[in-house]
């Protein structure tokens, strides 16, 4: 049966600024459906037959992959060799290859539906032993009986790499880790069932300019799509299959649309952040990828308000040495040319996952609620060691801030400031280049409970980083990467505002900077609310920071001030809604 190639039109969460038109690749992570039907006993010879070809044919395509493989760089060509070895020996007289032959023989069922139950036998009896090492090699049983199943039916296999150029990619869902291996060059729009807007993997999507729409209707995997062009917008959060000519001439007009807005906003990059009754605001913005450091030099930042360090462990099997992270954190420094760069210490767990460190993290139910960030650092203090080493290092090269994520008590961070008070000693008494003052050391708010401490925090920290993504989620208990509940992740939110209201005047009586940079900051249309409540420092993705600009330039203190006014005296969070949306953007 061919395909329905009518236009069809999904509503999902636009997480970036951008319109995308391209080839749709669906990115078929899932096993299909796997037929069962009954082999009759004088066809049970001819079906094992049947399955041990598809296990030579799974053997070959190993043996390829590994050659391939080997032109990768070290440490991922070992790490992806490690793995092809451990399926190439499932393929060998294992477990799964006699439990197959031998259900075959004895259900006299095909071999694709004998691959299945073999595989949940041994699955269920892995989990059923809780062990971290063995549950790891779930996945192993996992990818080597779709293999199989794959080949059995025929299927091509289908991933990333196999995406055309200025291809779409659906997927029912691409992790932080995967997002942050997307060449925008190579990616032109992405398109997901699973995520939210404030999620790693939206982020990571925004960070790298890819129009993207997340938590879309499972629909869009029903095969309609692959093969035919997509629309992706995600300014509107509109993912559009098979369009037609019409429809494909309207976005070509808006992706031109847009285009030119971005041209214009271009034009301010060298005008100041500035009000227009002269109050000057601090517009950094935020990094993830070393090698995206110039288009913050392009965006005209005046400085990288936060670099989330935990992509330096993505995508590799060994944690980063102290040397490897101070080349990346000095290229960055570098790059600012006297620009003052924001590093904050690892920020690994709830949805963002490196392998290096996976041993630590026991597996949890609530994972956000678990060892995550400064709580897994302080546990392993030498990752706060190799860190902090680093940063300082860096700090040799151009102005550097520290920032610790997830912070719940001011304990936490005296506990941090004496690990980098020790290190600066080390260095210094090893003849290291580092500055002469230790950096300021900063602390996110992010957990209520910090922007409720807000003074105590402000008594040991330098400055603040009001982390919304998170600040948003742990106070409405909703999930930011959780498409089934993203409708409620809401910083309008009258308790979340209040969190940010709080966590600035304490700041104030202190003395000490307050700036945003979780995506909050990255709405324009929250801009005058934020100045109002007295906000002066942003840190945004590279991509909004133009658009943040232009906002600030078109307002007055003293209307902001009279718009927070009207807005923090409401208790609903629709007529909070209603006054911001009224406002403009
Ligand atoms: C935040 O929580 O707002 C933030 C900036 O940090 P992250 O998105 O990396 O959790
Ligand atoms: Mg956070």
């Amino acid at each position: 049966m061919s395909p329905d190639r009518r236009e069809k039109t999904l509503r999902g969460i636009g997480v970036s600024h951008g319109i995308a038109i391209g080839p749709a690749f669906l990115v078929q992570v899932d096993r299909p459906h796997v037929p069962q039907w009954k082999v009759a006993a004088q066809d049970i010879a001819a079906e094992q037959a049947r399955f041990q070809q598809s296990v030579m044919t799974a053997q070959n395509e190993l043996g390829e992959l590994k050659e391939k493989s080997a032109s990768l760089p070290d440490t991922a060509a070992e790490e992806i060799g490690l793995l092809l070895d451990a399926h190439l020996a499932m393929l060998s007289g294992s477990r799964l290859v006699r439990g197959v032959i031998k259900r075959i023989a004895d259900e006299g069922i095909n071999a694709e539906a004998a691959i299945e139950h073999v595989m949940q036998e041994l699955t269920d009896q892995f989990r059923a032993l809780r062990d971290k090492y063995i549950a790891a090699r779930i996945d192993d049983v996992e990818a080597v009986s779709n293999r199989l199943i794959r080949i059995l039916m025929n299927l091509p296999y289908i991933a990333l790499d196999s995406v055309p150029p200025g291809g779409i990619v659906l997927a029912k869902e691409i992790s932080p880790a995967d997002t942050a291996l997307m060449d925008p060059k190579r990616f032109a729009g992405l398109a997901t069932v699973h995520g939210g807007a404030a999620g790693h993997t939206a982020v990571m999507a925004r960070s790298l300019g890819i129009p993207s729409v997340l938590g879309l209707d499972p629909d869009m995997l029903d095969h309609s799509g692959h093969g035919g062009i997509a629309i992706v917008d995600g300014v509107t959060g509109v993912l559009i299959l098979n369009p037609s000519e019409a429809t494909l001439a309207e976005y070509r007009a808006r992706q031109q649309a847009l285009q030119n807005a971005r041209a214009d906003l271009d034009k301010i990059t060298t005008l100041p952040a500035e009000t227009t009754d002269g109050q000057a605001i601090s517009l950094r913005a935020n990094l993830e990828l070393p090698r995206d450091v110039q288009a913050i030099v392009d965006s005209g930042a005046e400085g990288i308000g936060l670099f989330r360090t935990e992509f330096l462990f993505m995508n590799r099997s060994t944690l980063p040495s102290e040397d490897e992270q101070f080349d990346s954190m000095a290229a960055v420094v570098r790059a600012m040319q006297g620009k003052p760069v924001t590093f904050r210490t690892l920020d690994i767990g709830g949805d963002k996952i490196a392998r290096a460190v996976g041993a630590w993290i026991a597996e949890a139910t609530n994972p956000a609620l678990g060892l995550r960030a400064i709580r897994l650092s302080l546990k392993q203090p030498q990752l706060l060691i190799d860190q902090f080493r680093a940063m300082l290092r860096a700090a040799a090269l151009g102005p550097v801030r520290v920032l610790l994520p997830m912070v719940t008590t001011a304990e936490e961070v005296e506990q941090a400031a004496q690990l980098l008070r020790r290190c600066h000693a080390d260095l210094k008494a090893e003849g290291t280049a580092v500055p002469e003052a230790l950096p300021p050391l900063g602390t996110m708010i992010e957990i209520p409970a910090a922007a409720l401490s807000a003074d105590s925090l402000a008594a040991v920290s330098d400055f603040f980083a009001l982390g919304t993504n998170d600040l948003v989620q742990y106070t409405v208990a909703i999930d930011r990467g959780n498409d089934q509940v993203a409708a409620l992740y809401n910083p309008l939110n009258p308790a979340v505002l209040r969190l940010i209201e709080f966590t600035l005047e304490a700041a104030r009586r202190a003395g000490i900077p307050v700036s945003i940079c979780g995506e909050m900051g990255a709405d324009p249309r929250y801009t005058p609310l934020l100045l109002g409540l007295g906000l002066r420092e942003f840190s945004v993705g590279s991509a909004a920071l133009p658009r943040i600009k232009q906002r600030i330039r078109a307002l007055g203190l003293a209307e902001c001030e009279a718009h927070a006014r009207l807005v923090m005296d409401q208790y609903d969070p629709a007529q909070i809604t209603a006054i911001v949306e009224q406002y403009g953007s």
